[in-house]
């Protein structure tokens, strides 16, 4: 068997026991994330010099007692928090950027050992993360969750034809998994999120996939190509990645491929998937790969219902690099409610972004952070097609594609906004564009804040 078929024949087996802890009650699925825990510590203790030094001895000591670490800190400490000698960061580096010259198929592991992707964060050093054959059968198994929920079939009568839409970069964890999985099962084209619109129509109809997998900020632009007859694809659920998707671009969805097409997740390099939606709807939280403690700047726990600064996240089948309170710099909403599903995994409510997408204001008290969700408010229905707000010194600069309206009006709802939080008047340009700027990965921040 290949290398490839034993993996997919792992994740296939790791998939049906996913599938058992679905039906599980809430109080054995905790049961199972205690012991899960128990075992990434006692890891940790005894396989990574790093955490031997930082981790209590006493077993049993509460989550919330252990020390957070940082991206900074891992990058800084990586070598030391690694389990396996054999890897080190300098080499896993050197081999990342070689993949990146040469285009070389990430699906296959480095050294036969090691499957390898790194952050695509926008801001300061990126974090690098080297998983072994297990640790990568479980985060194949996480992304294959989101379809299981979703319902999509997956069969060799039923091939999963899966256009994705997002970046080609080879170091990326997406392409990484496109490139493990790529199969008779799951047929794949993938496609740079760079390309214009117009470009990318002829290979999706072409293709006719079932799945279309995108970044957030390219559903509204393909929604809108299929309103206008230039697009003609079916897809029967479209997953919304890596960004936050607006509700403008939700609705496009929904009017061009069906009220219950949109799929959210929400994931990350270091995590692999952390929440999609169920069948009803309720946004849950992957709890038996990952716990997710929602925490305010001083990494204090956030109740559900309010809104959190940042996460923690300690991911339960981390050994090569260890992953336990790993601060992710989103901030998110957890739920109080519980579904009617019958899941046993608690409620996701918002993701409002990255921490880095929200910009800080002079206001008439102390300085106010502004997020994202401020500007849908006061621009979704003038700037149907799209908009960007850029922070620079001493403005703001408000950039709307083929606007629906004045700029005038875009420029005194934001005004008005800012004001409502009690934020000193600031001078805001609001610039028509035909197309927004995407960044080397081809995302398009909704917010831009000044470098800090
Ligand atoms: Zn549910």
């Amino acid at each position: 068997m290949s290398p490839d078929g034993l993996l997919i024949a792992g994740t296939l087996l790791a998939r049906r026991r996913m599938h058992q802890r679905d039906r599980w009650s809430r109080d054995r699925m905790l049961e199972f994330q205690g012991v899960e825990l128990d075992r990434l510590l006692a890891y940790a203790r005894t396989s990574s010099p790093y955490y031997q030094q930082v981790l209590p001895g006493a077993a049993h000591v509460p989550l919330t007692d252990l020390p957070v670490l940082t991206k900074s800190m891992l990058m800084d400490q990586w070598d030391r928090i690694c389990t396996s000698p054999a890897l080190r960061l300098a080499q896993v580096e050197g081999r990342l950027s070689e993949m990146e010259r040469t285009g070389a198929d990430p699906g296959h592991p480095w050294r036969g050992r090691w499957w390898l992707a790194g952050t695509g964060g926008t801001t300061g050093r990126r974090a690098v993360f080297a998983w072994d054959r297990r640790e990568w059968t479980q985060i194949l198994t996480s992304y294959a969750r989101v379809n299981d929920w979703a319902g999509v079939a997956v069969g060799l009568r039923h091939p999963l034809r899966t256009a994705v839409v997002s970046s080609l970069n080879p170091t990326h964890q997406s392409a990484v998994v496109g490139a493990s999985l790529r199969s008779r099962l799951v047929p794949a084209l993938r496609l740079d999120a760079r390309t214009p619109v117009a470009d990318l129509t002829g290979e999706l109809d072409r293709f006719e996939p079932r799945l279309l997998v995108a970044y957030a900020s390219m559903i509204g632009p393909l929604a809108q190509a299929q309103l206008t007859g230039q697009l003609h694809i079916r897809p029967e659920k479209v997953v919304a990645a890596s960004e936050v998707l607006t509700p403008a671009s939700r609705s496009a969805a929904q009017a061009a491929w069906g009220p219950s097409v949109i799929v959210d997740s929400y994931a990350a390099t270091e995590t692999a998937s952390i929440a999609s939606t169920c069948s009803q709807g309720g946004w849950h939280l992957y709890e038996d790969f990952v716990i997710v403690e929602p925490v305010d700047e001083d990494y204090q726990p956030v109740p559900a219902g309010a809104t959190a600064d940042r996460v923690l996240v300690s991911v339960l089948f981390s050994r090569t690099l260890p992953l336990i309170r790993y601060e992710l710099t989103d901030s998110i909403r957890l739920s109080p409610e519980r579904c009617t599903c019958g899941l046993p995994f608690a409620l996701l409510e918002a993701v409002e972004g990255r921490t880095e997408d929200t910009i800080t204001l002079p206001g008439r008290h102390s300085s106010v952070r502004v997020h994202p969700n401020v500007f849908h408010n006061a621009l979704e229905a003038l700037a149907p097609n799209g908009w960007q707000v850029e922070q620079q010194p001493n403005k703001l600069v408000v950039r709307l594609v083929a606007p629906a309206g004045g700029t005038e009006l875009v420029r005194r709802r934001v005004q008005e906004a800012l004001a409502d939080l009690t934020i000193d008047p600031v001078a805001v340009d609001v610039v028509s564009v035909t197309a927004l700027e995407r960044t080397r990965l081809g995302k398009v921040p909704l917010v831009k804040a000044l470098p800090a």
